[in-house]
């Protein structure tokens, strides 16, 4: 199979061949059609370097509707190297749409006033480490009302980081209207209690 068998829009398959991403990895065959074809909750066992960040990344890309100024998506990750890993790569994938999707990286250890200066410029992804994202919210300065989907990225990684009281937050707050992607390399017991409380029970696993 191809990106394109996947569903993937020819703008980004320009893009990705330039980054040397054609063939799909395991987890991108699995996830790609299911995420871009329903409205669903997703599971994901998977460890990094198996390319998740694109397995969601595409889907999300291509969900978004840049007209609309509002933030539509929320990618969680543990550390700002990852966030902004996440958000370079998104990045890099829409260099050939003739729409733009700003994404926006938010995390702590950067000088907050700065974040909420790109902030009031329009976002439609933020990409953030929770505890930064909460500080944000709380603020005013971010509001996730209207996300359509929320990724929590190596969830494993950000409960052993401490932010399994952030998260409980933030998922409270969006509960209801959006769907969760939750990747993690483990499942130990938190992420299984984590699921049952704030996933759909017919969450498809791969
Ligand atoms: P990730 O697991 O998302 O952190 O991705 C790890 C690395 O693999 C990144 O540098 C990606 O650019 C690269 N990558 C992702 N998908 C593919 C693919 N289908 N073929 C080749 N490289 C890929």
């Amino acid at each position: 199979t191809s990106f394109s068998d996947l569903g993937i829009r020819k703008e980004y398959i320009k893009a990705l061949k330039e980054l040397h991403i054609e063939k799909p990895t395991e987890i991108q065959a699995q996830a790609i059609p299911v995420l871009l074809q329903k409205q669903t909750d997703l599971i994901g066992l998977a460890q990094t370097g198996t390319g998740k960040t694109a397995a969601y990344g595409l889907p999300i890309l291509h969900q978004i509707d840049p007209n609309k100024s509002e933030i539509q998506a929320l990618i969680l990750a543990p550390t700002r190297e990852l966030v902004q890993q996440i958000q370079k790569q998104l990045f890099r994938f829409t260099k050939y749409c003739d729409y733009k999707i700003f994404a926006e990286g938010v995390y702590g250890g950067e000088k907050i006033d700065k974040q909420i200066k790109a902030l009031k410029r329009t976002t439609h992804i933020i990409v953030a480490t929770p505890g930064r994202l909460l500080d944000l919210i709380d603020r005013g300065d971010i509001d996730i009302e209207n996300i359509k989907t929320l990724v929590l990225d190596e969830a494993d990684e950000m409960l052993s980081m401490g932010f399994k009281q952030d998260l409980n937050r933030i998922l409270t707050f969006t509960s209801g209207k959006r769907f969760t992607w939750l990747f993690s390399a483990t499942m130990p017991e938190e992420i299984q209690k984590m699921i049952k409380t704030y996933m759909s029970p017919k969450a498809i696993k791969i």
